[in-house]
């Protein structure tokens, strides 16, 4: 977390809180920071940010610090927190919506292979409203040696590949690796909720 002094203003935090509470869906107003999320968090300690935290830099306003932050991008939506809280707020919402709102505001993000894994998943899952591994690996593979290219880092590209291949390996071992696209049944269903999302009218 930032260690500059907020000034607190309170029509930006007014104007934070009603665009996070109504994008998540979460009644963010009735945390009381009894922490009981934070206990249970199992990438608090290593992103220095535990959930009761982000919620409270939203409440105060700081934009900032929301859109940027370790939890946002290593949140494992594994929705502890949400279990856990007894004003039922799902952290695992809102740490998606601040994704959504640092990408939308261009920002670089703190974690960017994580990001990139992230647009990778999901442009897969819009495809057939179902991930397959072998697509998703491969938008998010091309999206890093691009990446990597740019910083001129020819030997990370042959690294990353030499990885990714050897966990293929594994994965296909313990069959884990589906090489047949599975559909859900109203793919145009999928990609209209897509559309939705994208224009700022559906979670
Ligand atoms: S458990 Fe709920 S109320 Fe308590 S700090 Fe976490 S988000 Fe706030
Ligand atoms: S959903 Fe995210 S914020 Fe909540 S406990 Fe899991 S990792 Fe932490």
């Amino acid at each position: 977390m930032s260690t500059n002094t907020l000034k607190y203003d309170t029509s930006k935090a007014k104007s934070l809180l009603r665009e996070v509470s109504e994008r998540s869906g979460q009644n963010l107003s009735a945390c009381y920071q009894c922490r009981r999320c934070a206990a249970g968090c199992p990438v608090g300690e290593e992103t220095g940010v535990t959930p009761d935290r982000l919620v409270r830099t939203v409440l105060l306003g700081d934009r900032d610090e929301a859109l940027n932050n370790l939890l946002v991008w290593q949140c494992v939506a594994c929705y502890t927190c949400g279990t856990r809280c007894p004003n039922n707020i799902q952290t695992a919402r809102i740490t998606e919506t601040l994704k959504q709102m640092s990408k939308e505001a261009h920002l670089d993000p703190l974690k960017p292979r994580i990001a990139d894994f992230h647009s990778s998943f999901m442009k897969a899952a819009g495809h057939y409203g179902r991930f397959n591994e072998i697509e998703g690996m491969g938008i998010y593979e091309t999206k890093t040696a691009i990446n990597e290219l740019k910083k001129g880092g020819l030997k990370a590209v042959f690294d990353e590949m030499k990885a990714q291949a050897k966990l293929g390996m594994t994965m296909t071992k313990k069959k884990r690796m589906h090489f047949k696209i599975d559909k859900v049944k109203n793919v145009a269903e999928v990609k209209a909720l897509y559309r939705r999302a994208k224009q700022g009218k559906g979670e």
